[in-house]
């Protein structure tokens, strides 16, 4: 079997994705950097030290994760790490009632479905690990305790993935593999703009899920490893 720890992020070319790569390659994990654009992929696993490689995998697209999980089972019989990172329509300024319905479906696709679709195929392979860790990168504006007007497409598409994070920690319960939802804070990236923290700051909260000890918690919302209502 392969001697480290192997870690997917999807949506990993860039952002609070490439830095989750950055930190965990660091620790020495093998880190398969989820893209939908090889190209991009090599070049920025070309800017990370340690073991670092792209995958190809687009999470709105019907077959790719099947694809991505036959090949890591494949390459490595299991999976240690799994952060669903990739995300989509930070929708800032529209309203819920002048509902822009491409927009929307196209939030759930890849926030909720993608997820969803990559959580199915690998799971697996987290549970063959023994000690899986499955990460869902949130969003404080997916909670219901704080939901408001604003950005309704990507609020409740990140609502439901925090929802699908309960169902799958339940589903996945007594098999090793924790499930987590993570909000990074509000992080200087494409998305985030400017004004944000540091990247490294967003990543780190991902990490610490990523390499949570057996007995830590599974079925929690956190922000920088304490908890956030729901
Ligand atoms: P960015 O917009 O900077 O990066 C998004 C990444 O997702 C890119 O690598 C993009 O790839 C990828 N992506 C988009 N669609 C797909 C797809 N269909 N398949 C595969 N990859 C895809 O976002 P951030 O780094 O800021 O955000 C990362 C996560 O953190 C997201 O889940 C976001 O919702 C969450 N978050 C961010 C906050 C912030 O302030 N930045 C605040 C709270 C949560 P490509 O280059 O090909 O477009």
């Amino acid at each position: 079997t392969h001697p480290n720890k192997v870690a997917l992020i999807t949506g990993a070319n860039r952002g609070i994705g490439l830095e989750t790569g950055r930190q965990l390659a660091k620790l020495g994990f093998t880190v398969l950097l989820g893209v939908r654009d090889l190209a991009k992929g090599e070049a920025a696993a070309k800017g990370l030290g340690g073991h670092v490689e792209p995958i190809a995998l687009d999470v709105a697209a019907a077959d790719a994760a099947a694809r991505a999980a036959d090949e890591v089972q494949r390459r490595f019989d299991r999976l240690d790490v799994l952060i669903n990172n990739a995300a989509i329509h930070y929708d800032t300024g529209s309203r819920a009632l002048r509902p822009d319905w491409t927009v929307i479906r196209d939030a759930f696709e890849t926030n909720v479905f993608g997820a969803w679709r990559v959580a199915a195929a690998f799971a697996p392979l987290l549970a063959a690990s023994g000690h899986g860790r499955l990460v869902n990168v949130s969003s404080e504006g997916g909670s219901l305790a704080s939901m408001g007007a604003g950005a309704p497409a990507y609020s409740t598409s990140k609502a439901t993935l925090n929802a699908l994070t309960c169902v799958l920690a339940a589903e996945l319960r007594g098999s090793g593999v924790l499930v987590n939802a993570i909000c990074p804070g509000w992080v200087a990236t494409d998305m985030g703009g400017p004004g944000g923290r540091p990247v490294a700051q967003g990543a780190a909260g991902i990490v610490w899920a990523a390499t949570l000890p057996d007995d830590g918690p599974t079925g929690g919302f956190f922000r920088d490893g304490k908890k956030l209502p729901w």
